[in-house]
Formats: C-alpha cells, structure tokens, sequence
C-alpha cells in the first residue's frame, strides 16, 4: 500500500497520516476528525498537541475558530 504523507503544521516535518491526528473545523469548533470528514483539515503529531497552548502555533492551522480543548 501506498504511504500517504502529510505535514504536520507545528514542526512542518512530512508523516505517514498513520503517525498524525487530523484536526478539523466542526461548527466553529476544532476537533478530531473521527472519520473521513471533508472540508478544512489540519494534521497534526500527538507528541506535538502540547505545542497547541500557544496561540501562534494555532492560527497556523485555523484562524477565528474556537479551539476549546482539543485532546
Ligand atoms: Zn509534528
């Protein structure tokens, strides 16, 4: 099977999206995409969710969203 790379917007290092979670705006909400879901996504390591305190490194994925507690 093909490896389907992504970048993860805190490091920008390119992954396998089997090593990325996939963040999605759902009704102005940040969450985690639990199936195929279309529109905006972000892909993210769960080793650098903690990086998502800072506000700077959110407005690289998604801007004017509630990000609340994305886990
Ligand atoms: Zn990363």
């Amino acid at each position: 099977m093909k490896m389907i790379l992504r970048q993860c917007f805190v490091c920008r290092k390119r992954d396998s999206v089997d090593n990325l979670i996939r963040l999605v705006v759902e009704d102005g909400k940040v969450v985690r995409a639990k199936r195929r879901m279309g529109g905006r996504g972000a892909n993210i390591h769960k080793e650098c969710m903690s990086q998502l305190v800072s506000p700077k490194v959110r407005s690289r994925a998604f801007k004017g969203v509630d990000w609340g507690l994305v886990e």
